[in-house]
C-alpha cells in the first residue's frame, strides 16, 4: 500500500486476467513506473477468470460457428496473443503449466447443420490454415466416443484443428504479476484491497480503498461485472444494463481426447456446449456451460445481489429492455431449459441429452453435476436500443478505461491490454512511451 498518498500515474482495479495483462503489458513494454494494481480478494484470477470457473478454452474463432469472419479475425489476431505469451512462458524456469494442448473440432449433426458447416468452411479456411474438413471415418479415428453408438444413418461433419489450446488462466494471471514484477520490482500491488468509491477531482481520480485513500492520473477498472456499477457512479454507461448470465459444468470420465464442440445458434452469444478434457487432468472431461440469468454481479457471492440492482439501474427502461431480451422466442427457450439443467435429480437426465449429440453412448451415471464450479458472464444490455450487446464492452471516459468483459475476455486479454496501453501513455500527455514494436515482435 502507497503510505504517503502518492500519486500513481497508473492504477488498475481487478486482479483478473483482464487487469493483470494490462499490468504486465504496462511494465514489460512501457517506461511508466509508478504503477499499481488493487484486488479486494487473496489471491489474483479467483473471480471469472479462475479455471475452475471458465471454459478454459482459447477462443480463436475457428470453431465457434457464431463468429462472423470478421469477428473471427479480430478474435484470433488477440487469441494469437496469449498463445505466443504461453508458448514463449512453457520453458521459462519455474513457470507454472499455463496449459494444455488438445485437439479442438466442432462437430455438425443432421442434414441441415452439415450444409450449414461445409459452406462456412472454404472462407474459414483461409484464416486458419490448420481447419480441416473431416468426415464419419476421420472423425472416429480422433475420437472414437463420438461414433460409439450413434445411430450409422445419422448425418455428421466436423471441422477440426490440432490447435485446441486449453489455458488455465488463474496462472495466466499469476505469470502476468510475476513477469511485470521481474521487469519493474517497485510496482504497487495490493491484494486484499476493495475499491470502495472513486471520484474525479482536479488532474487525478481519489480512490477509497479498504486499506485507505489512493490516488491516480489514469485508473483502468478491470472488475468484471462490477465495473459498470463504478461505471455509473462517475456518470458512464447510464444507458447500460447488465443480464449476468451464470453458467454450470457437469464433468464425466476420460470420454474425449480433445475440444468437441457442438455448432452453436447465431442468436447466442454464449458459447454451444461442449466437451473438453481439464486442463489439467485429461481423466475428466468437462460438459457445459449452461447458460441461466442470475440476479448477481459475482456468482457464489449473494451480497452482489445487492450491487446487481445497483448497477441494473432505475426505472422502467433497464425493466423493458431486460423483459424484450429475454422474452425473445428463441433466448426465452434456451434460458427455460437452461434453469431446468441446474435442478437436482431433472437437470442431470435432461443434460445428458445435450451431451448425447457429442457422446451418445455416454450413461446417466457417468454424468456428475459439478457444484460451485462456473462463473458468470456480464452481457451488457443496451437500453437505448434495447438488445444485448455482443462480445465486450469497454467504456472509455476522462483519463479512465473500464472494462466490463464476458466471453471470451479472457483470449482477448493481451489484445486489449495493446490498445489500452496506447491510450494511457495519450492519456498521460504523451510524456511515457509504449513500445509496441517489442510487443508486436513478440507478440504478433
Ligand atoms: C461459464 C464461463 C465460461 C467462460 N469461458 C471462457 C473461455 O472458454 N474462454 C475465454 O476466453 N473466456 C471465457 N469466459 C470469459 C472469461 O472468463 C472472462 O471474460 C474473463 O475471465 C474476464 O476477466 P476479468 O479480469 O475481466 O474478470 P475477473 O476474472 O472476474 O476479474 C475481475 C477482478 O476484479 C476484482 N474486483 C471486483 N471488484 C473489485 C473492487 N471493488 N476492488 C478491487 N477488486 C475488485 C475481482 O475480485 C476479480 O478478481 C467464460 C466465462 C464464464 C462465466
Amino acid at each position: 500500500m502507497n503510505q504517503d498518498n502518492e500519486k500513481f500515474d497508473v492504477l488498475i482495479v481487478g486482479g483478473g486476467v483482464v487487469g493483470t495483462a494490462l499490468l504486465y503489458t504496462l511494465s514489460r513494454y512501457s517506461d511508466i513506473k509508478n504503477i499499481c494494481l488493487i484486488e479486494k480478494y487473496s489471491d489474483f484470477g479467483l473471480v471469472n477468470s479462475a479455471s475452475y470457473n471458465n471454459s478454459q478454452t482459447l477462443h480463436f474463432g475457428d470453431i465457434e460457428t457464431n463468429y462472423s469472419i470478421e469477428k473471427a479475425r479480430s478474435v484470433k489476431r488477440m487469441a494469437d496473443m496469449v498463445m505466443r505469451y504461453v508458448e514463449q512462458e512453457k520453458d521459462a524456469p519455474g513457470s507454472e503449466k499455463l496449459f494444455s494442448k488438445y485437439s479442438k473440432m466442432v462437430l455438425a449433426v443432421g442434414k441441415e447443420q452439415v450444409e450449414g458447416l461445409r459452406k462456412r468452411y472454404p472462407p474459414f479456411s483461409e484464416l486458419f490454415p490448420k481447419l480441416r474438413m473431416i468426415e464419419r471415418e476421420e472423425i472416429g479415428r480422433i475420437e472414437p466416443r463420438v461414433l460409439d453408438g450413434r445411430d450409422p444413418d445419422q448425418e455428421i461433419l466436423a471441422l477440426v484443428t490440432e490447435d485446441g489450446y486449453t489455458i488455465d488462466f488463474k496462472r495466466l494471471c499469476h505469470s502476468f504479476v510475476d513477469n511485470a514484477l521481474k521487469k519493474n520490482p517497485l510496482l504497487s500491488i495490493n491484494l486484499q484491497t476493495k475499491m470502495l468509491k472513486i471520484s474525479k477531482t482536479g488532474d487525478h481520480y481519489t480512490i477509497v480503498t479498504s486499506k485507505g485513500e489512493m490516488k491516480a492520473s489514469v485508473v483502468v477498472i478491470a472488475a468484471g461485472g462490477h465495473s459498470l456499477m463504478y461505471a455509473k457512479s462517475l456518470g458512464y454507461g447510464k444507458n447500460l444494463s447488465i443480464l449476468s448470465m451464470a453458467g454450470s459444468f457437469y464433468t464425466g470420465p476420460k470420454v474425449l481426447n480433445g475440444k468437441v464442440y457442438t455448432i452453436q445458434q447465431p442468436k447466442l452469444p454464449f458459447a454451444a456446449i461442449h466437451g473438453d478434457p481439464e486442463v489439467h487432468s485429461a481423466d475428466v472431461t468437462r460438459f457445459g456451460p449452461t447458460a441461466k440469468p442470475i440476479f448477481q454481479l459475482e456468482r457464489h457471492n449473494f451480497p452482489s445481489f445487492r450491487e446487481y440492482w445497483k448497477t441494473f439501474g432505475l426505472g422502467l427502461s433497464p425493466v423493458i429492455s431486460l423483459s424484450k431480451i429475454i422474452f425473445d422466442r428463441i433466448l426465452f427457450a434456451y434460458v427455460f431449459m437452461n434453469f431446468l439443467y441446474d435442478l437436482p435429480y431433472i437437470g442431470r437426465r435432461l443434460f445428458i441429452k445435450e451431451v448425447r449429440k457429442i457422446v451418445p453412448s455416454l450413461k446417466l451415471s457417468e454424468l456428475m453435476f459439478a457444484r460451485g464450479i462456473g462463473g458468470t458472464r456480464p452481457q451488457i444490455v443496451n437500453n437505448t436500443t434495447r438488445k444485448l450487446e455482443l462480445g465486450e464492452a469497454r467504456l472509455t471516459g476522462d483519463n479512465i478505461i473500464i472494462s466490463i468483459t464476458p466471453s471470451p475476455g479472457a483470449s482477448t486479454c493481451l489484445g486489449n491490454a495493446y490498445s489500452d496501453a496506447s491510450k494511457i501513455v495519450e492519456f498521460l500527455g504523451n510524456k511515457h512511451k509504449f513500445d509496441k514494436e517489442a510487443f508486436e515482435k513478440d507478440l504478433f
